[in-house]
């Protein structure tokens, strides 16, 4: 056993078989984040064998007031985060393997994710991804950790398929676009993603090892600025849940990707392409350097035609700065990188 686990094996909860388990365990983390990020760093440090990370987006200055595993570097270049996540946790643990994925999440993918994997984490930052996590999750089995945090308060709930309620039983519809505050309207705080985070991955930890009869059974709710921590204690799923119970798994089984999102509060949309690709960069990018300068790097590149700046991922994908009018977007996509 190496030593730097030592500590971890002192604790009684854990203990050299419960760190063997760790060490032969299999997490994803879908979403890094500031929540994400958080989960990846303390499960790198805590020796979890093999960490799968899925994340769309690239890291900003914004992020990183409370995005624990990202630095000024890779916000200049923007590097996506589940790169950067690989290669900083490769400097914090290079005896765990991690897989990172730049990608969207959406129905015709999340379950191929979900493959290999023991728990799931969330990381998100969005209602439309965890709906669609908790169909995967319920219809495949597996145990998923919801977490969600904004201003100064969070809230989290370890789901177990069949034994305790879904994310659809106790919020059996997606809430309204728009009609909760985000990280964007309403702020962070690091505190709150501290706190979430430490009681997702203390759950993983306890699923790993075997201690089910740890684990919270509630839904935990904390405001670190208003000093209000809450556990609601849940009984066992809704008789009539869409999900868990009648195994209808709209989310999943919706009949198209959405092909354009407006990211909330960004002033941006991302555009989809309708099947997955894999872009030839280099070869977009000698197109559209007649047009305007382009900055590349092996993960996206980006250029600014007039007052818009769009940024393009390997899989396809676009992110259109400067509009949150979809139809622009669209249109942009169309003319610069085509459908
Ligand atoms: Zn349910």
């Amino acid at each position: 056993m190496n030593e730097r686990y030592s500590r971890q094996v002192l604790f009684d909860g854990i203990g050299k078989s419960g760190q063997e388990k760790l060490l032969s365990s299999s997490v994803l983390i879908v979403g890094c984040g500031a929540l994400g990020a958080s989960h990846a760093e303390m499960l790198s440090r805590a020796g979890v064998g093999k960490l799968r990370i899925v994340d769309r987006d690239f890291v900003e200055f914004t992020n990183l007031q409370r995005q624990t595993l990202f630095n000024e570097e890779d916000a200049e270049f923007r590097i996506p985060k589940a790169a950067a996540a690989k290669h900083r946790i490769g400097e914090i643990n290079s005896g765990i393997e991690v897989e990172a994925l730049v990608a969207d999440v959406n129905n015709s993918n999340v379950e191929s994710f979900l493959e290999g994997c023991d728990v799931v984490l969330d990381g998100t930052d969005n209602f439309q991804i965890r709906y669609l996590l908790n169909d995967a999750c319920v219809k495949n089995n597996k145990i998923w950790i919801y977490g969600a945090a904004v201003s100064s308060y969070g809230t989290t709930m370890t789901i177990i398929p069949g034994e305790t309620p879904c994310l659809r039983c106790i919020f059996e519809e997606m809430p309204d676009a728009g009609s909760s505050p985000t990280c964007d309207t309403a702020g962070v705080i690091m505190p709150i993603i501290a706190s979430i985070s430490s009681v997702q991955v203390s759950e993983v930890i306890k699923l790993l090892v075997g201690k089910r009869d740890e684990l919270h059974g509630s839904l935990m709710q904390i405001d670190v600025w208003a000093n209000d921590w809450r556990k609601i204690k849940l009984a066992g799923p809704q008789p009539d849940c869409p999900a868990c119970r009648k195994r209808s798994f709209e989310f999943l089984d919706a009949g198209s990707v959405e092909f354009a999102a407006v990211l909330c509060g960004r002033n941006a949309v991302q555009v989809a392409p309708p099947r997955p690709t894999d872009l030839d960069l280099d070869h977009l990018a000698s197109k559209l350097c007649m047009i305007a300068a382009v900055t590349q790097n092996e993960y996206l590149l980006r250029f600014s035609p007039n007052e818009h700046e769009i940024t393009v991922f390997k899989d396809g994908r676009a992110i259109v700065k400067g509009t949150d009018d979809v139809s622009v977007a669209r249109s942009l996509y169309a003319k610069y990188i085509g459908s």
